[in-house]
């Protein structure tokens, strides 16, 4: 493992490359206590004590530490860091895609000249190169809107949440299809915002309230308008068609299961009725985008690590994790190291915590034990995973006695020193993972919205555009001079011959 590191590391030959694609992964949530938990659970389902085991993003050879805060905010929300990752500048809570003079709901100062960011798949596109947004979260929810929308309030995902605003803002579902048909590939959840309410929901049959009140069928119109283009594309919202997608012969694919969110890992129903995998789902977006001789960009997130932990479910949180960590292997085994850039990382912590004097190899969900070395001053056992915040059990000041109490069930909440109905995010750093064409970019404790420049400058897109000397460089790995530096080269030597 050592030496693989080490040659890994080695590589240098990435640092004169252009990233011809570029793939940000999004664990959202993922702090590194929640790295450091899930990593140990992969190895204990494994038979092993677990702590030794290594994920496959820690493969990686470049890390960095990435300062999460926002313009307003010491802990962020996702809608602020999910776009300073993909539009590299900080921004307030709540915005996606909107910069910080706007304040939260205020559609009209969002409409503003020049308030809009312009993010890292509209560079892609801009240059014909293909683009896709994976999620399991609703696709409308705020770290995939931050690829691909603008609005001042992360809540109006689709015109349920937006009727009766002043300055007509469209909603997050509305600007997805009607100025985002160029997206090749969006998978996730979220389909109540794209279907009008005077139409059922195919699979639970019903009427979701939040369904549009526009009479808009956003599906329909989607797939209006890659025929109008002349596309070949697909919608699909279940794992039987999902499956029988062949990405030889679909340019544009818009997968949406289930009415809201995507289902957590444990819970998921793997029948042809149910919802593929992230695994899955990455591996299918990159068959598509592959085609693309230019490249693609890609943003894959695990969203719903973020969501486990705001009700304390410690266990979804940790496998949600390793379902991430699975997309990212299939990213690393479908691509290669010289021509494309992974970045993998997180928009925020959670107040998740690994404690007491655990031994090794202690299990994940289990009790801290032994308990001599610092023993709780109520006498009562703990949890090797707890929260800083969140649902708690304690009454009149007594903590429950967890002796007997199955702490690994799927359900179980781990308890918190401050009773919350919601756990919070946290505020301190977390990491940045790389590897590929300019991942040597990444290192040192940086400022969040760094990413979306390194991811820039990797691919000679957007402000790194016109500055990419790499370009010139030639198949054999020797500088091309351009014109200019012929000419400048030129002069130096008339003048030193004066
Ligand atoms: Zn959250």
């Amino acid at each position: 493992m050592a030496k693989d590191s080490l040659d890994e590391s080695l590589k240098l030959e990435q640092i004169n490359k252009v990233a011809k694609n570029v793939i940000l992964f999004i664990g959202d949530g993922l702090g590194i206590s929640t790295i450091t938990a899930s990593r140990i659970l992969k190895g204990q389902k494994m038979g092993n004590p677990g702590e030794e085991t290594v994920l496959e993003f820690e493969k990686f050879p470049n890390v960095a530490l990435s300062k999460v805060y926002g313009s307003d905010k010491m802990v962020p929300d996702s809608a602020a860091t999910a776009s300073a990752l993909m539009c590299g500048e900080k921004t307030n809570w709540y915005l996606v895609g909107t910069r910080d003079p706007v304040a939260i709901s205020d559609c009209v100062a969002s409409k503003a000249e020049n308030m809009k960011m312009t993010c890292i798949l509209d560079h892609f596109q801009a240059e014909g190169r293909s683009t896709g947004v994976v999620t399991t979260a609703r696709v409308t929810h705020a770290t995939p809107a931050s690829a691909y929308a603008h609005t001042p309030n992360r809540d109006w995902e689709g015109d349920y949440q937006t009727a009766g605003i002043p300055g007509d803002c469209k909603d997050i579902a509305y600007q997805l299809i009607y100025d985002n048909s160029d997206i090749n590939v969006v998978l996730g959840g979220g389909r109540r915002s794209f279907l009008p309410n005077s139409t059922v929901d195919p699979e639970t049959n019903t009427v979701d309230k939040r369904q549009r009140r526009d009479g808009h069928d956003l599906i329909q119109i989607w797939k209006d308008i890659q025929t109008t283009k002349g596309r070949s594309h697909e919608y699909v919202w279940n794992k039987g068609q999902f499956d029988n997608i062949n990405p030889a012969n679909t340019d544009y694919l818009l997968g949406l299961f289930g009415p809201s969110h995507m289902q957590y890992s444990l819970d998921r129903d793997s029948s042809s009725a149910g919802e593929p995998t992230l695994a899955e789902l990455t591996e299918k977006a990159i068959n598509i985008l592959k085609k693309n001789d230019k490249g693609y960009f890609m943003m894959v997130e695990g969203a719903r690590i973020d969501h486990a932990h705001h009700d304390s479910l410690a266990k979804h949180a940790l496998e949600e994790t390793l379902a991430l960590e699975a997309a990212v292997k299939k990213a690393v085994d479908m691509t290669s190291i010289q021509d494309t850039l992974i970045i993998f990382t997180s928009d925020h912590s959670h107040v998740f915590n690994i404690g007491g004097y655990t031994q090794r190899g202690n299990p994940i969900f289990g009790i801290a034990e032994p308990q001599s070395d610092e023993p709780p001053l109520d006498g009562l056992p703990y949890t090797v995973l707890g929260y800083g915040n969140g649902p708690n059990r304690v009454l009149n000041g007594t903590r429950v006695n967890l002796t007997n109490v199955n702490t690994a069930a799927k359900d179980y909440t781990p308890e918190s020193a401050i009773p919350l109905a919601y756990e919070t995010h946290a505020g301190e750093d977390v990491g940045i993972y790389a590897r590929g064409p300019m991942a040597h970019l990444i290192q040192g404790v940086k400022e969040q919205h760094y990413v979306a420049h390194v991811m820039q400058y990797a691919a000679c897109v957007g402000d790194y555009r016109f500055d990419c000397k790499r370009k010139e460089i030639n198949a054999a790995g020797q500088l091309v001079p351009s014109v200019l530096t012929i000419f400048l080269s030129i002069c130096l030597k008339f003048m030193s011959s004066i």
